[in-house]
Protein backbone atom coordinates (compact mmCIF):
# COMPACT_ATOMS: atom_id res chain seq x y z
CA UNK A 1 0.00 0.00 0.00
CA UNK A 2 1.29 3.45 -0.37
CA UNK A 3 -1.41 5.75 0.83
CA UNK A 4 -3.37 4.77 4.33
CA UNK A 5 -6.52 7.09 5.13
CA UNK A 6 -7.77 6.00 8.83
CA UNK A 7 -11.06 7.42 10.40
CA UNK A 8 -10.21 10.87 8.70
CA UNK A 9 -13.33 13.19 9.89
CA UNK A 10 -13.70 16.79 8.55
CA UNK A 11 -16.82 19.46 9.78
CA UNK A 12 -17.07 23.01 8.55
CA UNK A 13 -19.09 24.68 11.62
CA UNK A 14 -21.76 22.16 12.21
CA UNK A 15 -21.81 20.75 8.99
CA UNK A 16 -19.92 17.12 8.79
CA UNK A 17 -18.13 16.97 4.99
CA UNK A 18 -16.20 13.76 6.17
CA UNK A 19 -16.88 11.15 8.67
CA UNK A 20 -14.69 8.25 9.50
CA UNK A 21 -13.38 8.07 6.12
CA UNK A 22 -10.92 4.99 5.58
CA UNK A 23 -9.40 3.62 2.95
CA UNK A 24 -6.05 2.42 1.35
CA UNK A 25 -4.75 3.03 -2.21
CA UNK A 26 -2.31 0.49 -3.83
CA UNK A 27 1.17 1.19 -5.41
CA UNK A 28 -0.43 1.60 -8.62
CA UNK A 29 -3.49 1.82 -8.42
CA UNK A 30 -6.01 4.45 -10.40
CA UNK A 31 -8.46 5.56 -7.81
CA UNK A 32 -11.84 7.67 -8.58
CA UNK A 33 -13.26 9.11 -5.81
CA UNK A 34 -17.45 9.16 -7.32
CA UNK A 35 -20.60 11.36 -5.86
CA UNK A 36 -22.73 13.28 -5.91
CA UNK A 37 -22.19 17.05 -6.26
CA UNK A 38 -21.09 18.20 -2.31
CA UNK A 39 -20.35 14.94 -0.90
CA UNK A 40 -16.73 15.50 0.45
CA UNK A 41 -14.92 14.53 -2.70
CA UNK A 42 -13.07 17.64 -2.92
CA UNK A 43 -12.17 18.08 0.44
CA UNK A 44 -10.85 14.69 0.79
CA UNK A 45 -8.69 15.03 -1.96
CA UNK A 46 -7.45 18.57 -0.20
CA UNK A 47 -6.39 17.21 2.63
CA UNK A 48 -4.76 14.14 1.40
CA UNK A 49 -2.94 16.93 -0.86
CA UNK A 50 -2.20 18.96 2.42
CA UNK A 51 -4.10 21.80 1.10
CA UNK A 52 -7.06 21.09 4.46
CA UNK A 53 -5.81 19.86 8.00
CA UNK A 54 -8.54 17.15 8.79
CA UNK A 55 -10.31 17.16 12.54
CA UNK A 56 -9.46 13.38 13.25
CA UNK A 57 -7.48 10.50 11.68
CA UNK A 58 -4.45 9.73 10.25
CA UNK A 59 -2.70 9.70 6.80
CA UNK A 60 0.41 8.19 5.50
CA UNK A 61 2.19 7.09 2.92
CA UNK A 62 4.48 4.44 2.09
CA UNK A 63 4.31 4.32 6.66
CA UNK A 64 5.35 7.99 6.84
CA UNK A 65 3.19 10.07 8.80
CA UNK A 66 1.91 12.74 6.45
CA UNK A 67 0.26 14.66 9.53
CA UNK A 68 1.18 17.89 9.15
CA UNK A 69 3.71 17.59 6.31
CA UNK A 70 3.58 20.35 4.13
CA UNK A 71 1.78 20.10 1.20
CA UNK A 72 5.00 20.90 -0.90
CA UNK A 73 6.96 18.22 1.02
CA UNK A 74 4.48 15.32 0.05
CA UNK A 75 5.84 15.44 -3.10
CA UNK A 76 2.38 15.13 -5.06
CA UNK A 77 1.22 16.67 -8.24
CA UNK A 78 -2.09 18.48 -8.49
CA UNK A 79 -4.15 18.62 -11.22
CA UNK A 80 -7.48 20.92 -10.72
CA UNK A 81 -10.56 21.42 -12.59
CA UNK A 82 -9.60 25.13 -14.17
CA UNK A 83 -6.36 24.65 -15.85
CA UNK A 84 -4.16 27.31 -13.37
CA UNK A 85 -1.40 27.60 -15.71
CA UNK A 86 0.45 30.36 -15.01
CA UNK A 87 -0.53 32.97 -17.75
CA UNK A 88 2.58 34.90 -18.34
CA UNK A 89 4.45 31.46 -18.59
CA UNK A 90 5.06 29.38 -22.31
CA UNK A 91 4.11 25.87 -22.15
CA UNK A 92 8.31 25.11 -21.22
CA UNK A 93 8.30 27.12 -18.63
CA UNK A 94 5.07 26.01 -17.08
CA UNK A 95 5.94 22.59 -17.56
CA UNK A 96 9.47 23.48 -15.89
CA UNK A 97 8.19 25.53 -13.04
CA UNK A 98 8.62 22.58 -10.33
CA UNK A 99 12.01 21.72 -11.15
CA UNK A 100 13.46 25.41 -11.18
CA UNK A 101 11.79 25.88 -8.49
CA UNK A 102 14.05 22.80 -7.09
CA UNK A 103 16.97 24.54 -8.70
CA UNK A 104 17.74 21.66 -10.93
CA UNK A 105 20.22 22.93 -13.65
CA UNK A 106 18.76 24.33 -17.04
CA UNK A 107 20.02 21.33 -19.36
CA UNK A 108 18.24 18.62 -17.18
CA UNK A 109 14.89 21.08 -17.08
CA UNK A 110 15.44 20.85 -20.66
CA UNK A 111 15.43 17.25 -20.95
CA UNK A 112 12.82 16.80 -18.84
CA UNK A 113 10.23 19.22 -20.06
CA UNK A 114 10.80 17.63 -23.62
CA UNK A 115 10.11 14.22 -22.32
CA UNK A 116 6.82 15.53 -21.01
CA UNK A 117 6.07 17.56 -24.21
CA UNK A 118 6.59 14.15 -26.50
CA UNK A 119 4.34 12.12 -23.56
CA UNK A 120 1.59 14.21 -23.53
CA UNK A 121 1.89 15.15 -27.50
CA UNK A 122 1.78 18.36 -27.73
CA UNK A 123 5.89 18.99 -28.94
CA UNK A 124 5.68 21.36 -30.83
CA UNK A 125 3.80 23.59 -28.83
CA UNK A 126 6.70 24.47 -26.20
CA UNK A 127 6.68 28.20 -26.99
CA UNK A 128 3.11 28.84 -26.52
CA UNK A 129 1.38 30.47 -23.97
CA UNK A 130 -1.85 29.06 -22.35
CA UNK A 131 -4.27 31.50 -23.89
CA UNK A 132 -2.97 30.06 -27.33
CA UNK A 133 -4.18 26.45 -26.41
CA UNK A 134 -7.26 24.79 -26.14
CA UNK A 135 -8.83 23.46 -23.00
CA UNK A 136 -7.92 19.98 -23.88
CA UNK A 137 -4.10 21.09 -25.03
CA UNK A 138 -4.03 23.06 -21.81
CA UNK A 139 -4.85 20.01 -19.29
CA UNK A 140 -2.74 18.32 -20.93
CA UNK A 141 0.41 21.33 -20.19
CA UNK A 142 -1.32 21.16 -16.18
CA UNK A 143 -0.45 17.21 -16.27
CA UNK A 144 2.87 17.40 -17.53
CA UNK A 145 3.49 19.85 -15.11
CA UNK A 146 2.36 17.68 -12.55
CA UNK A 147 4.21 14.68 -13.51
CA UNK A 148 7.53 16.82 -14.28
CA UNK A 149 9.10 16.69 -10.40
CA UNK A 150 8.13 13.09 -10.42
CA UNK A 151 5.66 13.10 -7.74
CA UNK A 152 4.79 9.73 -5.73
CA UNK A 153 1.33 10.22 -5.91
CA UNK A 154 -1.30 12.77 -8.68
CA UNK A 155 -4.24 14.09 -7.62
CA UNK A 156 -6.40 15.08 -10.37
CA UNK A 157 -9.55 17.46 -9.24
CA UNK A 158 -12.49 16.65 -11.77
CA UNK A 159 -9.55 17.75 -14.37
CA UNK A 160 -11.90 17.18 -17.28
CA UNK A 161 -15.01 18.74 -16.65
CA UNK A 162 -14.77 21.53 -18.46
CA UNK A 163 -13.58 19.89 -22.00
CA UNK A 164 -16.72 18.95 -24.19
CA UNK A 165 -17.62 15.67 -24.77
CA UNK A 166 -15.51 14.35 -27.70
CA UNK A 167 -12.42 16.29 -26.00
CA UNK A 168 -13.29 14.85 -22.67
CA UNK A 169 -13.47 11.38 -23.44
CA UNK A 170 -9.48 11.29 -25.89
CA UNK A 171 -8.35 13.21 -22.67
CA UNK A 172 -9.65 9.91 -20.72
CA UNK A 173 -7.60 7.47 -22.35
CA UNK A 174 -4.84 9.34 -22.43
CA UNK A 175 -4.96 9.99 -19.13
CA UNK A 176 -5.15 6.17 -18.15
CA UNK A 177 -2.69 5.48 -20.76
CA UNK A 178 -0.07 7.81 -19.26
CA UNK A 179 -0.87 6.38 -15.61
CA UNK A 180 -0.03 3.01 -16.95
CA UNK A 181 3.11 3.78 -18.61
CA UNK A 182 4.28 5.52 -15.06
CA UNK A 183 2.76 3.34 -13.04
CA UNK A 184 2.36 6.48 -9.94
CA UNK A 185 -0.39 6.10 -7.93
CA UNK A 186 -3.57 8.48 -8.69
CA UNK A 187 -6.49 9.44 -7.23
CA UNK A 188 -9.24 11.41 -8.47
CA UNK A 189 -12.08 13.27 -8.12
CA UNK A 190 -15.56 13.10 -10.37
CA UNK A 191 -19.24 13.34 -10.43
CA UNK A 192 -19.44 10.97 -14.01
CA UNK A 193 -19.75 7.34 -13.73
CA UNK A 194 -18.83 6.93 -16.97
CA UNK A 195 -15.69 8.70 -15.97
CA UNK A 196 -15.22 6.20 -13.14
CA UNK A 197 -15.90 3.00 -14.88
CA UNK A 198 -13.62 3.49 -17.78
CA UNK A 199 -10.49 4.89 -15.83
CA UNK A 200 -10.49 3.06 -12.50
CA UNK A 201 -9.05 0.35 -10.89
CA UNK A 202 -10.98 0.97 -7.44
CA UNK A 203 -13.65 2.93 -7.39
CA UNK A 204 -14.44 4.92 -4.00
CA UNK A 205 -17.82 5.60 -3.86
CA UNK A 206 -18.89 8.23 -1.64
CA UNK A 207 -22.13 9.84 -0.29
CA UNK A 208 -23.05 12.66 2.44
CA UNK A 209 -19.53 12.61 3.78
CA UNK A 210 -18.91 8.38 4.11
CA UNK A 211 -17.51 5.84 1.65
CA UNK A 212 -20.76 3.81 0.88
CA UNK A 213 -18.73 1.08 -0.79
CA UNK A 214 -15.24 0.67 -2.36
CA UNK A 215 -14.25 -2.15 -5.20
CA UNK A 216 -13.82 -2.31 -8.81
CA UNK A 217 -15.67 -0.92 -11.31
CA UNK A 218 -17.18 -4.52 -11.78
CA UNK A 219 -17.90 -5.09 -8.60
CA UNK A 220 -19.47 -1.87 -8.15
CA UNK A 221 -21.83 -2.33 -11.44
CA UNK A 222 -22.23 -6.03 -10.81
CA UNK A 223 -22.56 -6.56 -6.48
CA UNK A 224 -23.51 -3.15 -5.19
CA UNK A 225 -23.73 -2.82 -1.43
CA UNK A 226 -26.26 0.04 -1.04
CA UNK A 227 -29.25 1.38 -3.09
CA UNK A 228 -27.11 4.53 -3.56
CA UNK A 229 -24.47 2.66 -5.01
CA UNK A 230 -26.98 0.61 -7.54
CA UNK A 231 -28.55 3.96 -8.35
CA UNK A 232 -25.75 6.06 -8.72
CA UNK A 233 -23.26 3.80 -11.28
CA UNK A 234 -25.78 2.31 -14.22
CA UNK A 235 -29.46 1.88 -14.20
CA UNK A 236 -30.97 -0.32 -11.58
CA UNK A 237 -34.54 -1.36 -10.93
CA UNK A 238 -34.58 -1.80 -7.15
CA UNK A 239 -37.36 -4.16 -6.36
CA UNK A 240 -38.88 -4.67 -2.50
CA UNK A 241 -39.49 -7.90 -0.97
CA UNK A 242 -43.49 -7.49 -0.90
CA UNK A 243 -43.65 -6.59 -4.32
CA UNK A 244 -41.48 -9.81 -5.54
CA UNK A 245 -43.67 -11.73 -3.76
CA UNK A 246 -46.90 -10.43 -5.16
CA UNK A 247 -45.69 -10.31 -9.03
CA UNK A 248 -42.59 -12.58 -9.26
CA UNK A 249 -42.28 -15.18 -6.60
CA UNK A 250 -40.56 -17.36 -8.82
CA UNK A 251 -37.41 -14.35 -8.36
CA UNK A 252 -37.66 -14.71 -5.04
CA UNK A 253 -37.56 -18.64 -4.65
CA UNK A 254 -34.08 -18.40 -7.00
CA UNK A 255 -32.77 -15.20 -4.88
CA UNK A 256 -33.60 -15.96 -1.72
CA UNK A 257 -33.46 -12.97 0.33
CA UNK A 258 -30.89 -11.96 3.50
CA UNK A 259 -32.57 -13.35 6.71
CA UNK A 260 -33.82 -10.44 9.02
CA UNK A 261 -36.27 -7.58 8.70
CA UNK A 262 -37.17 -7.92 4.87
CA UNK A 263 -38.00 -4.00 4.26
CA UNK A 264 -34.07 -3.62 4.95
CA UNK A 265 -33.51 -4.81 1.65
CA UNK A 266 -34.03 -4.55 -2.37
CA UNK A 267 -33.48 -6.97 -5.06
CA UNK A 268 -30.93 -4.73 -7.66
CA UNK A 269 -31.93 -5.68 -11.21
CA UNK A 270 -30.17 -4.35 -13.92
CA UNK A 271 -31.95 -3.27 -17.19
CA UNK A 272 -30.01 -6.08 -19.18
CA UNK A 273 -31.19 -8.74 -16.92
CA UNK A 274 -35.00 -8.92 -17.47
CA UNK A 275 -35.84 -10.68 -20.50
CA UNK A 276 -39.25 -9.94 -21.92
CA UNK A 277 -41.41 -12.74 -23.75
CA UNK A 278 -44.14 -11.58 -26.23
CA UNK A 279 -47.50 -12.75 -24.62
CA UNK A 280 -51.09 -11.20 -24.93
CA UNK A 281 -51.99 -12.57 -21.08
CA UNK A 282 -48.28 -10.91 -20.06
CA UNK A 283 -48.00 -9.06 -16.92
CA UNK A 284 -46.60 -6.02 -17.70
CA UNK A 285 -47.42 -3.46 -20.65
CA UNK A 286 -44.68 -1.36 -22.27
CA UNK A 287 -44.47 2.33 -22.23
CA UNK A 288 -42.31 4.64 -23.67
CA UNK A 289 -39.24 2.71 -25.96
CA UNK A 290 -35.91 5.20 -26.36
CA UNK A 291 -33.48 3.79 -29.60
CA UNK A 292 -29.72 4.07 -28.41
CA UNK A 293 -28.37 2.74 -31.46
CA UNK A 294 -27.11 -0.51 -30.35
CA UNK A 295 -29.80 -1.32 -27.43
CA UNK A 296 -33.07 -0.10 -26.98
CA UNK A 297 -34.42 1.27 -23.16
CA UNK A 298 -37.80 0.77 -22.90
CA UNK A 299 -40.43 1.13 -19.89
CA UNK A 300 -42.41 -1.38 -18.37
CA UNK A 301 -45.41 -0.86 -16.44
CA UNK A 302 -46.04 -4.10 -14.05
CA UNK A 303 -47.66 -4.13 -10.89
CA UNK A 304 -48.12 -0.45 -10.17
CA UNK A 305 -44.37 -0.23 -10.79
CA UNK A 306 -42.10 1.02 -13.37
CA UNK A 307 -39.66 -0.80 -14.63
CA UNK A 308 -36.52 -0.18 -17.07
CA UNK A 309 -35.10 -3.02 -19.63
CA UNK A 310 -32.77 -2.67 -22.16
CA UNK A 311 -32.53 -5.28 -25.01
CA UNK A 312 -30.51 -5.23 -28.12
CA UNK A 313 -31.97 -3.42 -31.02
CA UNK A 314 -33.16 -5.80 -32.73
CA UNK A 315 -35.14 -7.76 -30.19
CA UNK A 316 -36.75 -4.23 -29.07
CA UNK A 317 -40.62 -4.78 -28.25
CA UNK A 318 -43.22 -1.94 -29.10
CA UNK A 319 -44.91 0.56 -27.09
CA UNK A 320 -48.00 -0.80 -25.59
CA UNK A 321 -47.20 -4.11 -26.25
CA UNK A 322 -48.30 -6.09 -23.67
CA UNK A 323 -45.10 -8.97 -22.48
CA UNK A 324 -44.39 -11.57 -20.11
CA UNK A 325 -41.13 -9.76 -18.40
CA UNK A 326 -38.48 -13.03 -16.75
CA UNK A 327 -36.56 -11.65 -14.14
CA UNK A 328 -32.99 -13.31 -14.29
CA UNK A 329 -32.47 -13.38 -10.72
CA UNK A 330 -28.79 -15.14 -10.76
CA UNK A 331 -27.44 -11.96 -12.31
CA UNK A 332 -29.31 -10.01 -9.42
CA UNK A 333 -28.12 -9.26 -6.11
CA UNK A 334 -29.88 -7.87 -2.78
CA UNK A 335 -29.07 -4.21 -1.82
CA UNK A 336 -29.51 -2.48 1.89
CA UNK A 337 -31.88 -0.03 1.15
P1 LIG B 1 -18.58 18.89 -6.10
O1 LIG B 1 -18.65 17.69 -7.00
O2 LIG B 1 -19.80 19.78 -6.24
O3 LIG B 1 -17.29 19.65 -6.17
P2 LIG B 1 -17.71 17.57 -3.65
O4 LIG B 1 -18.20 16.18 -3.43
O5 LIG B 1 -16.33 17.73 -4.12
O6 LIG B 1 -18.75 18.33 -4.58
P3 LIG B 1 -16.90 19.16 -1.41
O7 LIG B 1 -16.37 20.31 -2.18
O8 LIG B 1 -15.93 18.26 -0.78
O9 LIG B 1 -17.94 18.34 -2.28
O10 LIG B 1 -17.86 19.74 -0.28
C1 LIG B 1 -18.50 18.91 0.68
C2 LIG B 1 -19.44 19.75 1.51
O11 LIG B 1 -18.68 20.62 2.36
C3 LIG B 1 -20.34 20.66 0.69
O12 LIG B 1 -21.62 20.69 1.28
C4 LIG B 1 -19.67 22.03 0.79
O13 LIG B 1 -20.63 23.05 0.71
C5 LIG B 1 -19.01 21.97 2.15
N1 LIG B 1 -17.77 22.78 2.18
C6 LIG B 1 -16.67 22.56 1.44
N2 LIG B 1 -15.70 23.46 1.71
C7 LIG B 1 -16.23 24.29 2.68
C8 LIG B 1 -15.74 25.43 3.39
N3 LIG B 1 -14.51 25.89 3.19
N4 LIG B 1 -16.58 26.02 4.28
C9 LIG B 1 -17.81 25.54 4.51
N5 LIG B 1 -18.34 24.46 3.86
C10 LIG B 1 -17.56 23.85 2.95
Amino acid sequence: MSLELAHVRKSFGDYKALDDINLSVGAHDFVCLLGPSGCGKTTLLRIIAGLLQADAGTLSFDGQDLGRMPPRLRNFGIVFQSYSLFPNMTVRENIGYGLRIRKTPADRVAARVDELLRLIRIPDMAERFPWQLSGGQQQRVALARALAVSPRLILLDEPLSALDARVRNEMRQEIRDVQRRLRIPTIMVTHDQEEALMLADTIVCMNNGSIEQVGSPQVLYDRPATSFVADFIGLSNLLPMDWLREFSPQTLSEAPPPAGDGSRWLLCVRPENIRLESRADGAATVGAVTFLGNLCRARLHWGKRELVVEQTAAAASVEGERIQPVIDARQSCWVAA
